[in-house]
């Protein structure tokens, strides 16, 4: 009987849930519990926070399933008629297949925290002030409307069957699962080939110097190549979640939140550039339209040596998508 790819995350369940069981116990033994009235530690488990990411886990799951249904059909017609290259079945095709869908990857974890169409689907998985392995957990049902599937089809074209797409998706998946913890250091020369913990928390952060960085799914090259690397400063520990607080363990509020804010915002908007600009642009586009709107009343111009009213010096991730 042959193994349907599809359903390798719920196969590899018991693994993920007895990590979980690891990382709790290991957590309860190495970090003392903060005063009830303290900050509470971001990597320890709360029952809310917990039963929340496992509600927006078998939600994502069951959504999965469906765009699976659609999108399965969709990569087999590119496959059969413009697939541009034929593999020998074997190691180097996986190989080749392995490196092309993390680097897609990687081009979709970025459009998703700078498109605020992708944005809507992905904050959920950053909403959350916690983070440990069932922050992984934490995952849209909206990605098949987001259009997350659509960014494997050059995986067609380039000759990969829709099995092997849809099992090479879900190891890279299955693989950012164990990056999810603050339980684990610095992994040495492994920082440099893969995403690690360390390098995910940066990601998970919305400290300035770390807010939209480390967008790897398994290889950290491609942010290293792309200049969105940064490295987990041991003087400037994350601070998680997203610039404005969901404040909410509402598995629906959670994964529908963005999406009613960029209804409203494309609502509101004068016109048709903006409301596409609201849809399509970063995700702090309409914050920024806002206040040159309100600059161009108060103050006539918009001071030399600014970009929308802020300082030149910050970058573009200071004010990132996680404005949410
Ligand atoms: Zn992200
Ligand atoms: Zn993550």
């Amino acid at each position: 009987m042959q193994f349907d790819a599809q359903w390798l995350l719920l196969a590899l369940a018991p693994v993920f849930l007895a990590c979980i069981g690891w990382e709790a116990w290991h957590l309860s033994h190495t970090r003392p519990r903060t005063a009830s009235n303290a900050t509470p530690d971001s990597a320890r488990y709360a029952w809310p926070d917990t039963l929340c990411n496992a509600a927006l886990a078998l939600m994502h799951q069951g959504a999965d399933k469906l765009a699976w249904l659609v999108a399965v059909p969709v990569y087999a017609y590119v496959y059969r008629h413009f697939r541009l290259v034929s593999w020998q079945p074997g190691l180097v095709a996986w190989f080749a297949l392995f490196i092309g869908q993390d680097l897609l990857y990687y081009v979709f974890h970025r459009a998703s925290h700078r498109v605020r169409w992708l944005w809507a689907a992905h904050v959920v998985h950053h909403s959350s002030v916690r983070l440990n392995l069932s922050t992984a957990f934490r995952q849209s049902l909206m990605y098949p409307v987001a259009g997350m599937w659509l960014f494997w089809v050059p995986l067609a074209m380039l000759g990969f069957t829709p099995e092997q797409i849809v099992a090479i998706v879900l190891v890279n998946l299955a693989f950012q699962f164990f990056v999810h913890t603050q339980a684990v250091g610095k992994l040495g020369w492994l920082e440099y080939v893969f995403n690690t913990p360390s390098m995910h928390r940066v990601h998970h952060a919305r400290n300035a110097r770390y807010i939209d960085r480390n967008y790897a799914g398994v290889l950290a090259i491609w942010d290293r190549l792309f200049g969105s690397y940064v490295e987990e400063d041991a003087h400037d520990a994350p601070d998680y979640g997203i610039v404005k607080p969901l404040a909410s363990c509402n598995p629906l509020k959670a994964t529908f939140h963005e999406w009613l804010a960029m209804a409203r915002d494309f609502a509101r908007m004068p016109d048709w550039r903006s409301r596409l600009a609201a849809l399509f642009a970063p995700p702090d586009w309409c914050e920024r339209h806002d206040a040159l709107g309100l600059a161009s009343v108060t103050a006539p111009a918009t001071p030399v040596g600014t970009r929308y009213g802020v300082p030149e010096n910050n970058t573009e991730g200071e004010f990132g998508s996680r404005n949410s």
